[in-house]
This record gives structure tokens, C-alpha cells and sequence, in this order.
């Protein structure tokens, strides 16, 4: 793989022209969006998107979602608009919300994994948007972390996976949401199946149509060789290297949980200080609401790393509304490890 001096640029006009420039050059560019930070490249462009794959050491069939700044780009991308996409769009576009939709020709097979549909998104964050207006292209992006780390929610989360790997980084501060986008389709059902649970929840959905779907694999573990409909749910995903449990059951049981198995090489992940109070573990706070878990939960997974314990154990999130994508990064993070109290 190529070595580059990878620069940090600010969000300045020069800067994105710069990114810009890159991105027109074939390049790879970190940038932030409101959910997490992507790695981008131009959709149309099989060999450079083959480089994202490349700095990530993401698997080839994993499909990456396209990133739009405008509607009137979505008709040249799909060969057909469910009535309910034109819906959701209406709704939730500018946001974090993908859409699976029939691909056309002018997406490489390297884009969508291999698939004939591919994901489409218009983020809501300001730079990204005008990050891609500038190239006038599309930008492929997945999130810009080495494949199965936590996701990177500031430009130096991006720095220490890509440093040496991409030419550029945009920094856009802390992204507000912090998990990446909601992923549905609309194959197999006259309603929506909700693929990835994201900050657009299955109630946000359920206000479009009464008929949403949430996909198995939202929840439960997907073998390796099975034939799932989102590609990167089977995947090992945003693991830190200590092993985390995650404790469902209220605070006292988590409290008693970790007083009796616990030592010397645990970190306690928890809502609150007081959650903690009088037990002598390390504890990282991951917020009292779900939508503060969701900004905070790839920096608090990353932090465990920092500190270098060897387990964590995490109390449960709400499973509803925002915290149903809580859970499901959790629940990867910590490889399903749940215990039920
Ligand atoms: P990331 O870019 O890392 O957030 O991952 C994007 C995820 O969106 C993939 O891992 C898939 O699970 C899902 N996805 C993207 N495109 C498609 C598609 N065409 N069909 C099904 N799932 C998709
Ligand atoms: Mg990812």
C-alpha cells in the first residue's frame, strides 16, 4: 500500500478545495458527517474506491454507502424510487438515514460490494455537503476506522487508524449523533426492513408506515458464511481489545455484578458517575439518555484501549428509539456477550 504524510485540514473553503482536488485525483479523504467520520472516494470510480478498501482492510463484499449533497442526484444512481423512499427522503434527508435501492450502471460493482442494489444517503452535515458539492461527484464513504474497530466520531480517532494510509483528514469536531446511519430497504416487503438500527429510529420509521420490519440481525448473531442482506452485519465489528460483557439488569444487579467479578484489569462501563460510586474500578460514562450513549459509546470504547484493561463490563442500553443502535454496537463490540440478570 502507498504511504502517505497524512495532513489534518480544518473545514475552511481552502481545505475542501484541497479535499476536493484529492478526491478528483482518485484519492482517499477522511471527513466528518453528523454520525460518525467517512472515508470517501468518487462512487463512480472502481479503482479509487478499491483504496478505501485498501486503508481499512475491509472485506471486498462489504458494500459502502453513497453520499449525496442534493435530491436531483439520487435519479442518476438507482434504476427505480419506491414511493416510500420518496417518503423517508422527504422526512429525513438531510440525515442519517441510507435507503438500499436498485443500482445503476454508473455504480461500480467495487461501490456496492458485489450486490445489484446500492445505499444511498444524504448527510446533514455541513462540511460533508459541501465536500461533495465541490467534487460534483458522489462520495463513497464507510466509516473511516480500520475494519472491525470502534468507529471514529473525531479527526483523531481517524488519525490514529489512517495515519500514513490517506492523503487528508477534514477536521469537523465531535459528530453530534456518534452511530453510524439507520440502513433499511424495501426488498421482500411492501413496507420497510430496518437493517441497521441508526439515530432514525424504528418509531421515527413507523410514522411513514405502520409495516416495519426489524431484521433479525439486528440482535442476534449472524454466522460468518450466512446469507445476510447487510453484508456488514456478519462481520466482527468495533471490538476494543478488552472483552466486554455487557450486564442486562438494574443497577443494583450490575453494581453486585461487578463487585463480585471484577479486578485489578476492569473498567466498568456505565450511564452515570453515581452508577460507580464506592467501587474502586475504572468507569467511562457513556450518558444518562440514549442519544448521549450513541455520541459517546465508539469514544468510550476507545478509550478502553487507552486505559489497557483487559475486561469491561457495560450496563445495558434502553434496546428502544436510539438505543436500539446502542445495543446493536454494543452487542458486537462485546462479540453478543450479554448476561441476563
Ligand atoms: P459502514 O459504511 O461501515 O457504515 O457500513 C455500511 C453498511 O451498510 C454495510 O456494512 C452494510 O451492512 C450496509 N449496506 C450498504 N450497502 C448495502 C446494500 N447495497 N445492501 C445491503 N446493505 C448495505
Ligand atoms: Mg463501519
Amino acid at each position: 500500500m502507498k504511504m502517505y504524510d497524512t495532513k489534518l485540514l480544518d473545514s475552511s473553503e481552502e481545505s475542501i478545495m484541497l479535499a476536493a482536488r484529492l478526491l478528483k485525483d482518485g484519492e482517499v479523504v477522511g471527513f466528518p458527517t453528523e454520525t460518525v467520520y467517512g472515508l470517501g472516494a468518487n462512487a463512480f470510480d472502481g479503482s479509487a474506491v478499491k483504496k478505501i478498501f485498501q486503508a481499512k482492510g475491509r472485506p471486498g463484499d462489504n458494500p459502502l454507502i453513497v453520499h449525496i449533497s442534493g435530491f436531483e442526484q439520487l435519479d442518476g444512481l438507482v434504476t427505480e424510487i419506491p414511493a416510500l423512499a420518496v417518503k423517508c427522503a422527504k422526512a429525513f434527508w438531510p440525515g442519517p438515514l441510507t435507503m438500499i435501492m436498485p443500482k445503476s450502471d454508473k455504480i461500480p460493482d467495487t461501490t456496492s460490494g458485489g450486490l445489484d442494489t446500492v445505499g444511498i444517503r444524504m448527510p446533514s452535515d455541513k462540511t460533508a455537503g459541501r465536500l461533495i458539492s465541490a467534487c460534483g461527484f458522489p462520495l463513497a464513504a464507510p466509516s473511516a476506522n480500520l475494519s472491525g474497530s470502534p468507529s471514529p466520531t473525531t479527526a483523531q480517532h481517524v488519525f490514529k487508524d489512517m495515519n500514513g494510509r490517506i492523503p487528508a483528514i477534514i477536521d469537523g469536531g465531535f459528530c453530534g449523533v456518534g452511530v453510524e446511519s439507520t440502513v433499511i430497504s424495501f426488498e421482500g416487503t411492501d413496507g420497510i426492513r430496518l437493517l441497521r438500527p441508526g439515530f432514525v429510529s424504528p418509531e421515527d420509521l413507523r410514522e411513514i408506515t405502520e409495516n416495519v420490519i426489524i431484521d433479525k440481525g439486528v440482535t442476534e448473531s449472524l454466522g460468518a458464511d450466512a446469507k445476510v442482506r447487510s453484508p456488514g452485519m456478519k462481520y466482527k465489528h468495533y471490538a476494543p481489545k478488552a472483552e466486554i460483557t455487557i450486564i442486562d439488569g438494574d443497577l443494583e444487579k450490575f453494581r453486585n455484578y461487578a463487585i463480585k467479578n471484577g479486578n485489578t484489569d476492569t473498567a466498568l462501563m456505565i450511564f452515570e458517575k453515581s452508577d460507580a460510586e464506592g467501587i474502586d474500578f475504572p468507569a467511562l460514562c457513556c450518558g444518562k439518555t440514549d442519544e448521549e450513549q450513541a455520541r459517546n459509546l465508539f469514544d468510550v470504547l476507545r478509550e478502553l484501549d487507552n486505559i489497557g484493561v483487559k475486561q469491561a463490563f457495560a450496563r445495558c442500553p434502553s434496546k428502544s428509539g436510539v438505543g436500539l443502535a446502542v445495543y446493536n454496537r454494543l452487542l458486537r463490540a462485546a462479540a453478543f456477550r450479554v448476561i441476563k440478570l
